[in-house]
Formats: structure tokens, sequence, C-alpha cells
């Protein structure tokens, strides 16, 4: 029978590893399972990975994102957190200790935080892992700043692209949203700020089919939906906003999940008591690398009091 630990954190993004900074450091000895590559975008240390310059990110400048993943990793190795680079398979959390499968390997624990993250919803392009970070972008608030006085696109009808359509145009001197269709999706009111506004111009029945660049984003190849005809937008930026798909597979019948598969959480607290979730995989709103540290410490301070609670209500547990 596998030892009982204080804690397993399941994924290796800004959550996952700040709870394992903070669990380290009141000697819980977590431990994390951080994932394995499976591919672009799908990768230990999550979303940032993928991510070029990281400047919103407080104390930290002149940094890339996986950079940042890199120290983060240190840091949490550093107080004692066991790393595993592999993928949760299977869990059980129907009663404590819980327990995590990694393939045939039982793990269990009395605390478990899932920090498994979203995935941007992409357009299949193979160009566009090779662009992003230059040029493509999954994120208006992370790279917005970079695209001052720029032509660029934003992909989607949705109230996310509407979002960061508006934000842009911050930024760039045009923003192009382009839509499959000759409608949005987006809420009434999000469409309206989007129409209103004189540096946003829509590209209706397009979808893009190709990107232009080799180092740098140049262009986008997009064919009409209805004619089938093609035509090239140069645009420097491309902002991908067809939606987001939290990680939570694995959870879908033991945790409580809203119609978009995130995990529902009261402030991070899940509905298993002492399983805690943080970042992405409940934060359908931010999505933001310091956000998600920061659930990440909160998860791991409410999986210390619960501990501290159970251990003063029942003789401890054997923690390895
Ligand atoms: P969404 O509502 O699912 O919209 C996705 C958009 O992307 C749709 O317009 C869809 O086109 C398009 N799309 C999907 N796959 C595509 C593809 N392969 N190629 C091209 N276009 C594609 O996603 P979201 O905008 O991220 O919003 C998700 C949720 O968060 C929604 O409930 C939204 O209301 C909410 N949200 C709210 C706010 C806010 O209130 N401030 C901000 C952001 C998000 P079709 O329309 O043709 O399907």
């Amino acid at each position: 029978m596998a030892d009982v630990r204080n804690l397993i954190i399941i994924g290796s993004g800004p959550a996952g590893l700040t709870s394992a900074i903070y669990a380290g450091r009141a000697s819980l000895q977590p431990l994390l399972i951080e994932g394995e590559a499976q591919g672009p975008g799908d990768q230990p240390g999550g979303q940032l990975m993928n991510t070029t310059e990281i400047e919103n990110f407080p104390g930290v400048l002149d940094t890339q994102g996986p950079e940042l993943m890199e120290k983060m990793r240190a840091q949490a190795a550093k107080f004692g957190a066991e790393i595993l680079t592999k993928r949760a398979t299977k869990v059980d959390f129907s009663a404590r200790p819980y327990r995590v499968w990694v393939d045939e390997t039982e793990y269990r624990a009395e605390t478990v935080i899932v920090s498994t993250g979203a995935k941007p919803v992409m357009l299949g392009l193979d160009a566009e892992w090779r662009l992003l970070g230059h040029g493509v972008s999954t994120c208006a608030t992370c790279d917005g700043f970079f695209f001052r006085g720029k032509d660029i696109a934003v992909v989607g009808g949705g109230d996310s692209a509407m979002e960061e359509a508006t934000f842009l145009t911050k930024f760039a001197d045009s923003v192009t949203i382009i839509h499959r269709r000759d409608s949005l999706r987006a809420s009434q009111v999000m469409q309206d700020r989007a129409h209103a506004d004189p540096k946003i111009k829509f590209h209706w029945n397009a979808e893009v089919i190709g990107l232009e660049g080799e180092a740098k984003l140049a262009g986008a190849t997009l064919r009409d939906t209805v004619t089938g005809a093609e035509s090239t937008l140069a645009v420097e930026g491309l902002f991908v906003a067809i939606g987001h798909t939290p990680n939570s597979e694995l959870f879908k019948d033991q945790l409580e999940l809203d119609e978009g598969g995130y995990i529902v959480t009261q402030g991070v607290a899940t509905s298993k008591p002492g399983i805690y979730a943080a970042g992405d995989v409940q934060d359908r709103l931010y999505r933001q690398a310091v956000t998600s540290a920061g659930t990440g410490c909160m998860a791991a301070l409410d999986a210390q009091h619960y501990l501290e609670n159970l251990h003063t209500k029942t003789p401890a547990k054997s923690a390895s």
C-alpha cells in the first residue's frame, strides 16, 4: 500500500509551482506531478512555456516565459518538492486519503491541489506554433503592449475576441476582427463597444488558412467561407481568441465542473474537502500568470490549514 503523503499537486504552471514552493517551505514535502511534453502547447510549465518576453509579472523584467518557469521549478525543488515528470492518468477522490495514479503507480495524499491549467483553442495551423510569441498570441493582456503602432488582427466572434480587440486598440493602429460568420456570438454590449471603436474593422465570413512570415508574422491568408476566395491580410500581430479548454477531463466524475468544464471553486476550495484548484483550470476570467500564482499560494495555505485541523482531530498519518 502506498504511503499517505500530505499533498499531491497535479500540474506545473505558475499555480502548481507556487503551491509547491509554499507547501515545500511549510515542510509538507509535496509531490508535484508536473506532466510530460506531448507536443507543442502541451508541456510541463504550462502556457508560459509558449510565451516570449514576460513584462507583467511583478519583479520580473527581461525574462522569457520558459526561463521564468525554470526558476519557479528550481525554487520548488529547493524547498523540498518531489517532482515527477509524468502525467497523472487517473484519480479517485471518493474518500480520503485521495488517490492519484501515474500509469500503474498509485500515490495517496490527504490533500490535493489541481492546477492543470487550460489550453487556448488554436486554429490548427502548423505555423501558429512556430510564430507563437513572434506575432501570434493567445493573450492580449500579456502581449498587447508589443504591438504599439502596428496593424493587427483578432480571430473570433465571441466575448473574448471583442474584449481583446477593444483592449488592443490602446496600442495598435488598427485591429481587424476576423470572424468565420457574418454575425457575432459576443454579448450585445461587447459587440456595441467593438462596433463603436474607430480603430476596429471587421472581416466577415473569413477563416485563417495560413500564416506568412518566417521569424516574425507578416500576414494571414484568409479564405472566404461563402465564396471560397482567398486573400491576404498584412498584419504584424494575430491574436487567436476562439476559446479555451480547461484541462479538467481527469476530474470530471470526481469534482464539480461548470458547463464549460472549469472546476467550480469557492475561493480555491473544490466540491471535495481537502482538494483545491488553482490557476486557469478554475478561472475563465483572469487567466494571468500572476493570478494563477496567487491562487496557487491560496491553495497551499488552505491545504496546510486543512492538514493542521486534520492532525489535531485524528492521529497523524505517515507522510513520506
Ligand atoms: P466563445 O464564446 O466560445 O466564442 C468563440 C468564438 O470563436 C466564436 O465566435 C466561434 O465562432 C469562434 N471559433 C471557434 N472555433 C473557431 C475556429 N476553429 N476558427 C475560427 N473561429 C472559431 O469563447 P470566448 O469568447 O472565449 O468566451 C468564452 C466564455 O467566456 C463565454 O461564456 C463568454 O461570454 C465569456 N467571456 C466573458 C467576457 C466578459 O464578459 N467580459 C469576456 C470574455 C469571455 P462561432 O461564433 O461561429 O461559433
